[in-house]
């Protein structure tokens, strides 16, 4: 069996566009459908012809591109139930612990409620891939809009248990700001501290800073850290829950 093949590229501003091929199969999948343009020019580049969209989220940002695609690929939509009807196109609904194929590639669906009340994350436990959209970031984490603190700290727990060397592709570009921000809770951390520095740098030569892996956000994200006694020396929480000291930082992110 082959490996899966990645394309990444940029939509609108800082949207990530994500292709998952399958040599064997020959089949495609578009990780969400954030702009037309983009998407069809990675496809037409590789030579790939969309068969599937797997969609995380309803945010416009993520689903825009949904109908225009299925008309041109009749590609099959996959997508949140707890959201399925704000999902142009849905043809398949997933949840929690769904398993599926992608050629014979197993996808396992994880819900992470938090940015929305039904995000999904898909996850190739096989591959050691994960596709984490607006739940975890490089050194973020995804805005609570549809739930609360509680149950974005519990959502981000599932995917910090996943194996230490699962590739997690993210959908946004906010690296660098999320950099400056965890410095701000975590200043004492010097995994942390080089990473921010390699992020200055690649950003400043415009290298996306896709992907991650599950090991250095636990080890330099401050949004996976809330137990760490560093960072609850800094914020002044030395004996509050992990969901408060994740609220207290996820509060003070929206206000940097
Ligand atoms: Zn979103
Ligand atoms: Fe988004």
């Amino acid at each position: 069996m082959k490996s899966l093949e990645i394309d990444v590229f940029l939509c609108r501003s800082d949207n990530f566009g994500v292709l998952l091929h399958c040599p064997d199969s020959g089949l495609t999948a578009c990780i969400d459908a954030p702009e037309l343009e983009p998407i069809l020019a990675a496809a037409e580049r590789r030579d790939w012809t969309i068969t599937h969209i797997f969609t995380t989220h309803h945010h416009g940002d993520h689903v825009e591109a949904n109908l225009a695609l299925k008309e041109r690929f009749n590609c099959e939509i996959i997508g949140p139930r707890n959201e399925a009807v704000a999902i142009p196109g849905i043809d398949r609904t997933v949840g929690d612990g769904d398993e599926f194929a992608f050629g014979k590639h197993l996808v396992r669906v994880i819900e992470t409620p938090g940015h929305t009340a039904g995000h999904v994350c898909y996850h190739l436990p096989e591959d050691k891939l994960l596709f984490s959209a607006d739940t975890l970031f490089a050194l973020g984490c995804g805005r609570l809009f549809e739930r609360s603190a509680i149950d974005m700290w519990h959502s981000l727990q599932k995917l910090a248990e996943l194996p230490d060397e699962t590739i997690v592709y993210f959908g946004h570009e906010y690296t660098l700001s999320n950099a400056r921000f965890a410095l701000t809770i975590d200043p004492d951390n010097s995994r942390l501290k080089s990473r921010a520095e390699d992020i200055e740098i690649m950003r400043a030569r415009g290298d996306f800073t896709v992907p991650t892996t599950i090991a250095l956000e636990k080890e330099t994200n401050p949004f996976l850290r809330a137990n760490d006694p560093d960072i609850r020396r800094t914020l002044g929480m030395p004996t509050e829950s992990d969901e408060d000291v994740f609220a207290e930082i996820r509060k003070r992110k929206d206000n940097f």
